[in-house]
């Protein structure tokens, strides 16, 4: 374990009211010490109160360099289990670096990105996947997003795990009692038993893989296309959507050669729009480019809004377009609904199988977009993301780590099947129980460890 004492700026670098330079380890006190003085002129941190907080200044020798609330935490009651000083000084760029240097000048080292948050989880203060939720929280963009990671970092996912991995610890330890003691615990009947809790644990697994999806969605935002023909208001939709103007609009078909993205959250959803030129065949070279890129987002998609402009009849474009989104999830939008329609919902409809939902709107009058917001977050959010209990995991290692497990209880399944002894398959038990462990940050090694606290911001 590294016990150098380390300091980090751990608000955002740019002008604001407050900065806060944070410093964890055991020579905090010492270091802060030499640069503090209370309003009589002189201080002593250790003699603070824990989580106490105090006013005064830091000086670089003789010179003032701010007016500062020092914060002081004792270990082993903080963030990190060591001895944390925050000092909040004034929000300027300059100031935070300065008082910085000052830290690291007087003995303490640059906290690497997530250092602060990597001790808490290596002096045992949370598991891998509260540590992971500390990274969403900071990086959610919707309330979705916020609340499936408050729900982790309170450990809704630990416990699950622990109470799965308790359940197969106990078969492991039941089947090698026996086996040892074969005189004293019998296995006759175990199979049948067994099974059953097998079955169990491999539908909560499951169930726990399968929110990966909800939770990708809910996390990195869903990646959604907007389709149609030219003219039909796709770029209105989008700055709609967006709430400020982006795309260039105009009445002139096929203008919008480039493709534009741009993150939108909607709330509880977030989508990452994609904007692009009418899909239509042509012969226009430029047009043609649009063209390819629109059925190349539509590949990559995971949600298409269909836009059809209402006002005008529908042509060959537009079953076109329906029949290249017909394998996507579709929303049909039908905007323009301020004129007078010639197609009917019914007409629409009927372009694209298996009954997607339809929403009216009108992009120039801003309506209809609080109907397909909750459609969309119906689609890709059912259930109740809001419940306290619920939890969508969110990162890919979870993710492969729950397959894994998975297929090793699989693998039990099937030697209970064959009718195999019980030392055939006591070998996936223990790889299951490695996997659920690994989840939880238990028995991975320190690259690991590294590779996914490298990926914080600075000072967390
Ligand atoms: P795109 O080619 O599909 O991107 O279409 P645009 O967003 O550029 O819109 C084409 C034209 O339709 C512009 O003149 C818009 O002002 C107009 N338009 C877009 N949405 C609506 C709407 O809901 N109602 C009406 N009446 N006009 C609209």
């Amino acid at each position: 374990m590294d016990n150098r004492t380390i300091a980090a700026i751990s608000t955002a670098l740019s002008e604001g009211g407050i900065g806060i330079i944070r410093i964890s380890g055991g020579e905090s006190f010492d270091i802060v010490n030499r640069i503090f003085r209370d309003k009589a002129g002189k201080a002593s941190l250790l003699s603070f109160k824990t989580h106490s907080i105090h006013y005064g200044f830091i000086y670089d020798g003789d010179d003032l360099i701010d007016e500062v609330m020092v914060s002081v935490m004792k270990a082993p009651n903080t963030f990190t289990r060591e001895d944390i000083v925050e000092i909040n000084c004034h929000g300027g760029v300059l100031v935070c670096r300065k008082i910085l240097e000052l830290v690291l000048d007087k003995g303490a080292f640059l906290a690497e990105p997530g250092e602060f948050t990597k001790r808490a989880f290596l002096n045992g203060r949370i598991d891998l996947s509260r540590a992971e939720a500390v990274m969403d929280l900071i990086s959610s963009k919707n309330s979705s997003a916020l609340t499936n990671s408050v729900n982790m970092l309170r450990g809704r996912l630990y416990d699950r795990i622990r109470s799965l991995r308790e359940k197969v610890l106990y078969e492991i330890a039941f089947i090698e009692s026996a086996l040892d003691d074969p005189e004293h615990i019998s296995l006759d009947g175990y199979p049948e038993k067994f099974s059953k809790t097998v079955d169990e644990i491999y539908a909560e697994v499951m169930r726990l893989y399968d929110s990966f999806d909800k939770g990708r969605f809910i996390k990195e935002g869903i990646n959604t296309v907007i389709v149609g023909k030219p003219n039909v208001g796709k770029s209105s939709l989008m700055n709609l959507l967006s709430g400020h103007e982006r795309a260039i609009v105009t009445e002139i078909p096929g203008t919008t050669r480039d493709t534009i993205e741009e993150q939108i959250n909607l709330g509880e959803v977030s989508l990452n729009l994609i904007d692009t030129a009418g899909i239509r065949e042509t012969d226009d070279r430029v047009e043609n480019i649009g063209v390819e890129r629109a059925r190349r987002f539509l590949d990559r998609s995971d949600l298409v809004l269909f836009t059809i402009d209402t006002s005008v009849p529908l042509t060959e474009e537009d079953r076109q377009i329906a029949s290249l989104s017909a394998q996507k999830k579709v929303i049909l939008v039908l905007n323009k609904s301020d004129r007078e329609p010639v197609v009917s919902a019914e007409d629409v409809r009927d372009l694209i199988p298996g009954d997607p939902p339809v929403v009216r709107v009108s992009a120039l009058e801003g309506t209809g977009v609080k109907k397909l917001t909750s459609v969309i977050r119906e689609m890709f959010l059912s259930g109740n993301i809001s419940s306290e209990s619920e939890v969508y995991i969110t990162s890919i290692r979870q993710a492969s780590e729950l397959k894994a497990v998975s297929e090793s209880l699989d693998m039990v399944r099937k030697s209970l099947e064959e009718g195999l002894p019980e030392d055939f398959y006591s070998i996936d038990l223990n790889n299951a129980y490695s996997g659920l462990s690994r989840i939880i940050g238990e028995q991975v090694d320190d690259d690991l460890v590294n590779e996914i606290f490298s990926k914080f911001c600075m000072g967390k």
